[in-house]
């Protein structure tokens, strides 16, 4: 052996244990919270040894009804296609989601996986190493998660006891550094939504302000989205995945004043939205009788559940404009409720992942009637 070679073969050594390189990874990283994701059926079927056909999925907020026919025909008609790149900006899919929102193309964009590519867009393009953002806990929590992932801090703001946004705590929070105000409505966990009033209370405040619509199909408010052509701060992000129930084909869009959206589509990967996922997408806006049947099953599902929990059991729901609910179990906590229902099949969500909510809230996706009724036997019952 030559000695440059044994040189070599030392550095090597030395240089390719994991601790070596863990201390050259992004500073940032190293303190990303965790995202807790509702758990798969496949996971719970393993480790609860259930029936896989007896199991009801309601921790996820997937739509109970499944994709529309129309959706599912032309994945299948269209599977050869996978082999394509789709264009780099969705622009058929954009052109569809002009006419489903009436706002301009230059003002809506689609993107993948989810929304949450959105999410990350967004902090990528505002919210640099030391700036700001302001969450209001307890809330969907990738805004924070992806925001401390480019080195922003989120700064948690506590929500009222019905869990409204505190509009003076929120203005308190603010500094020169905060860059994105995250605002969830209807919000995921708890179900309220955010007045108009408020929304552009926020929009007042220097900052850019984005509202996360995931759920705004369920709700009995209007949608804010016409705002996004009032203020040149304001971003409105939606997703296919709850109402249009294509939540394993990862398509969000967002619409905003037109040079955000530019901006945006230049720091989001291109072809984000894959071939089939556009097509797919574009086939569920075709199928309105399909959502409004997602719509109609979600509204009067929530209904039922809550006047049922309210006579049948000894618990508090709070009211929602998901396609969810939350339940205070008080005074069993929501892991004890979790596991009672998941023995029985039914898979709920514990919100004790979720930051100001405490240890005796669980949030239940609506289903179907049969689901539903199956959810409140099971509550009956955990006493
Ligand atoms: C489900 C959800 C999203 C993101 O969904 P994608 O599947 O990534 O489109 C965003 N915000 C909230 C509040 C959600 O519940």
């Amino acid at each position: 052996m030559n000695p440059s070679q044994n040189k070599d073969e030392n550095i090597k050594s030395e240089n390719t244990n994991s601790e070596f390189f863990q201390k050259r990874m992004n500073k940032f990283i190293a303190s990303v919270p965790e995202y807790v994701p509702g758990k798969s059926t496949a996971q719970i079927v393993s480790e609860y040894g259930l029936d896989p056909k007896k199991i009801i999925k309601l921790n996820s907020n997937e739509n109970p009804l499944g994709p529309s026919k129309k959706v599912q025909k032309s994945i299948q008609k269209n599977a050869k296609a996978a082999s394509l790149y789709p264009i780099a900006d969705a622009s058929d899919l954009r052109t569809e989601l002009s006419k489903h929102t009436g706002l301009p193309k230059e003002k809506i964009m689609a993107a993948g996986p989810g929304m949450d590519s959105i999410i990350d867009g967004m902090n990528k393009l505002f919210a640099g190493p030391g700036d700001e953002v302001i969450v209001p806990v307890p809330t969907f929590t990738y805004y924070g998660i992806s925001a401390s992932a480019g080195g922003a801090n989120p700064i948690y703001v506590g929500r009222k006891s019905d869990y409204s946004i505190d509009l003076d705590k929120i203005k308190e929070a603010i500094t020169p550094k905060t860059k994105i105000i995250y605002v969830c409505t209807p919000n995921n966990p708890t179900g309220n939504i955010v007045t108009a009033a408020d929304v552009e209370e926020l929009a007042q405040l220097g900052c850019i302000l984005f509202l996360d619509e995931a759920y705004v199909e369920f709700s009995d408010f209007p949608s804010l989205l016409p705002l996004v052509e009032k203020y040149e701060n304001i971003v409105v992000g939606r997703t296919f995945s709850k109402a249009f129930g294509l939540a394993g084909m990862r398509i969000g869009y967002a619409a905003a004043p037109a040079w955000i959206i530019q901006k945006l589509l230049s720091v989001i990967p291109p072809f984000s939205v894959s071939t089939i996922s556009e097509i797919a997408a574009i086939a569920a806006l075709s199928d309105s009788k399909h959502l409004q049947k997602s719509i109609k099953t979600a509204k009067e599902g929530r209904q039922f559940l809550q006047e049922e929990i309210a006579s049948k059991t000894p618990y508090k729901s709070y009211p929602s404009n998901g396609n969810f609910i939350i339940v205070d179990v008080s005074p069993k906590n929501s892991k004890e409720a979790v596991d009672f229902l998941l023995k029985k099949g039914i898979i709920v969500r514990s919100c004790d992942s979720f930051d100001n909510i405490g240890k005796n809230t669980i949030r239940i996706t609506i289903g179907t009637r049969k689901m539903n009724q199956k959810v409140i036997d099971a509550l009956k019952q955990f006493q």
